[in-house]
């Protein structure tokens, strides 16, 4: 009889026993369907074995899906891995791992990819001999200036199946089984001497771990070293994974990618349809695609041959899933990488503080890009105090001359600031009532286009009424402007000039943001007004003027990464700057002019500004100098959320020499979606202490009853507290 031990996609941090089925051998990482108290659920074969704790009447039959397995070794180790560092469990880690198709009960189809490439006779043939079938002329025309292509990639092209058909019938085109050899069109740059000195060093030792930090400032060229490497590393017959932020997907990336590697390229993105994805994935596992670019849960990606692992703006916060299972994409890289024995690149213009303290204390190799791609030069940076100046919607005069003067020089400005909506408070001026969520601690925010107040925590929406409910009065106040008001301002200031606005709300289309992007990079003078969406990754030669409008609410927040995280931001938004050949410069509007950290950014950049955070991390022991896990309790009263967690931190116990419990502490936001929030912080010096400090508490916790208002979850390296 054999057993099979199953991971189950369920909040328990065990897996279960189940009879294996009659026919086929069973391995680890094949899935399988399995009666679950009565629903049926899709797990994961972890091993078998030949006995179980269970009476042999009490195990219940699994069917099996798959006749290979779905994840492969190293994957299957991974998971194990990840459930007991993020003390996660195993059947969720699992699940997250599989692509949405795989984790139902369809069997998985091994897809068979073929490629098409030309004939002798294709490649001796001109698209315009064949001018009455217009689409097989273009059809012939771009496979000429291809290696081959997928179906897959045939189609997103916009090639269908009868237009390749009629081609093969003629005898131009082919399908074979093996990709075709690596190509690259797309010249590659003449790398300047930094960038040529990091390329060699990283790709001197292919077959190795090497964490590498890679820091080059704002246009410094990091991309064309990373396709460089890429080369290389395809050129080694190897696999390469590109990670990148959420929002950086910018179709400028992609395409830069996309002409360097044609046809070698898998995107895996929360965009793409379960089908698409569940392809790509396939791809990858089966070396048929040779680079994949994704975003965060695309280091889950199964490889045959992984060579290369590159994190581009590693610092970002997206890379950290915040709900659930909350791994670090980054962190898992760098895991995965030792695991494949290749290098792992992680490049930023502005690093984490953990991996500037990584590459410091040796583990890391520090490579560094000072100086602008080109002949880009720095921008220039100054600070604009608008203590007692008069101000249109958050605007400065000297900023609005700036602006003018810009758009005179037919040249583009971009103005930022990283709060969405119209105005972030109403307030009625006879007798003082704020417009609240009901369900949350916090203001609502005005939309003025769509007449609505909007709770940016709950997404809670109330009708923006012209009076005030409580005295009557129709003397409603704006507190502060958002990105929506400055788009007004600017359009009343600048009647000629067109302005766009990138934030969440005017992007939830498909279309909207390549098509504004196009318009930004014809050149002609246009404002742009946006949310960090604008910070990232984006490269606008002809964008010289930078404008922040209210940088002051991050470097006084209370979070103990506020300050590292305003001068990412404001290091990246200032970035977008003089990127090309016309110089550029950035306003920095603030109230408080004097402020050190401020100061340290502008007068010493990023660099000696993330030393001067380390150096105060260092003084109160606050990672990268100790390491964190919060447990996290939330309920429909404090009370409820609070006594749970005191009991978690009784049982604890002593933390013991090195190691600290922090709180109950309630959220700064107390309550959001009429739940109220509590945190129970474990800081320990070394992470075997910490793990073995969450252990106790987790443990104690899985046993308390705590009825179906309370819910919790642990978080280990959290970004914040709360
Ligand atoms: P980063 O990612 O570091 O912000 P990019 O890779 O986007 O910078 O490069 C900025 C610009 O510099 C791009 O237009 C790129 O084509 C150009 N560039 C990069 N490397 C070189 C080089 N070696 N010579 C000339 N131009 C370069
Ligand atoms: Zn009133
Ligand atoms: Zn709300």
């Amino acid at each position: 009889m054999t057993i099979l031990d199953v991971a189950v996609p369920c909040p328990l941090r065990r897996s279960f026993d189940y009879l294996a089925p009659d026919s086929g051998e069973m391995k680890a990482g094949m899935r399988v369907l399995v009666p679950f108290g009565n629903r049926r659920l899709v797990g994961v074969v972890l091993g078998c074995k030949d006995h179980s704790e269970l009476p042999a009447h009490k195990l219940k039959a699994a069917t099996a899906l798959d006749n290979t397995p779905t994840l492969n070794r190293e994957l299957m180790k991974l998971a194990r891995w990840a459930a007991a560092y993020y003390h996660h469990p195993i059947g969720e880690v699992l699940q997250q791992m599989l692509p949405v198709r795989l984790r139902r009960e369809k069997a998985a189809q091994e897809k068979s990819h073929s490629y098409f490439v030309l004939t002798d006779a294709g490649r001796s043939t001109k698209g315009d001999e064949l001018a009455r079938a217009p689409r097989q002329a273009a059809l012939l025309d771009w496979l000429q200036h291809q290696q081959g292509a997928t179906r897959d990639a045939l189609k997103q092209n916009g090639y269908d199946y009868g237009v390749i058909k009629a081609l093969r019938d003629k005898g131009l085109i082919t399908s074979v089984q093996e990709p075709p050899a690596h190509y690259t069109s797309g010249e590659p740059l003449t790398l300047n001497a930094e960038q040529r000195k990091a390329v060699d060093a990283i790709a001197a030792e292919l077959n190795r771990f090497q964490p590498t930090l890679l820091e080059g400032v704002t246009g410094s060229g990091k991309t064309e070293v990373y396709l460089q490497l890429i080369a290389r590393c395809l050129d080694a017959g190897q696999q390469a994974l590109v990670l990148i932020p959420e929002i950086g997907l910018t179709p400028q990336t992609l395409k830069r990618f996309e002409q360097r590697f044609p046809g070698q390229i898998s995107v895996l993105h929360s965009g793409l349809a379960d089908g698409e994805r569940l392809s790509d994935w396939q791809r990858a596992g089966s070396g048929a695609s040779q680079v994949v670019i994704g975003t965060r849960s695309a280091i889950f990606t199964p490889f045959r041959q992984l060579g290369l692992i590159i994190i581009d703006e590693e610092h970002d916060a997206s890379y950290k899933q915040q709900d659930g299972f909350r791994y670090s994409a980054r962190d898992i890289a760098v895991k995965r990488a030792a695991d494949n024995h290749c290098p792992v690149v992680l490049g930023s213009a502005t690093p984490s503080l953990e991996s500037l303290y990584n590459a410091q204390a040796g583990k890391y190799l520090h490579l560094q890009l000072r100086t602008r791609a080109g002949n880009a030069k720095p921008p220039a940076v100054k600070l604009l105090d608008i203590r007692n100046s008069a101000l249109d919607s958050g605007l400065g005069e000297a900023s609005l001359n700036a602006i003018a003067d810009t758009l005179a020089k037919k040249e583009q400005a971009l103005i930022f600031l990283n709060r969405r909506g119209f105005s972030p408070a109403l307030q009625c001026h006879c007798c003082g009532w704020l417009a609240q969520c009901d369900n949350c601690d916090v203001s609502l925010t005005v939309h003025i286009g769509r007449r609505e107040l909007r709770c940016h925590h709950c997404d809670a929406k109330k009708p923006l009424a012209p009076h005030c409910p409580q005295c009557h009065n129709s003397e409603l106040q704006f507190k502060g402007p958002g990105t929506e008001r400055l788009e007004h301002c600017l359009k009343r200031h600048f009647a000629d000039t067109p302005v766009m606005r990138i934030d969440r709300d005017t992007t939830a289309g498909k279309a909207a943001m390549p098509r504004m992007v196009k318009q930004i990079n014809s050149g002609e003078p246009c404002l742009l007004v946006g949310t960090q969406m604008l910070a990232k990754g984006h490269h606008f030669p002809n964008v010289t003027l930078v404008v922040m409008v209210d940088i002051d609410g991050g470097l006084f927040s209370a979070d103990f990464r506020g300050g590292e995280r305003s001068g990412q931001l404001l290091t990246q938004v200032a970035g977008r700057a003089g990127r090309a050949n016309k110089p550029g410069t950035v306003l920095i509007q603030t109230h408080a002019p004097d402020h050190p950290i401020l100061n340290a950014l502008i007068n010493h950049g990023y660099p000696a500004f993330a030393n001067s955070l380390l150096q105060e991390r260092s003084t109160l022991g606050l990672p990268p100098y100790s390491h964190v896990a919060v447990i996290r309790a939330d309920a429909t009263t404090l009370a409820a959320a609070d006594d749970f967690l005191r009991q978690v931190r009784e049982a604890a116990g002593m933390p013991g020499n090195g190691a600290q419990l922090m709180g109950p502490l309630p959220a700064p936001v107390t309550r959001k979606a009429n739940r109220y929030r509590s945190s129970l912080i474990l800081i320990a010096d070394n992470r075997k202490q910490l793990h073995r400090l969450l252990q106790h508490a987790r443990q104690y916790a899985d046993t308390l009853k705590t009825g179906h208002t309370l819910r919790w979850s642990v978080d280990v390296d959290p970004l914040d507290w709360f």
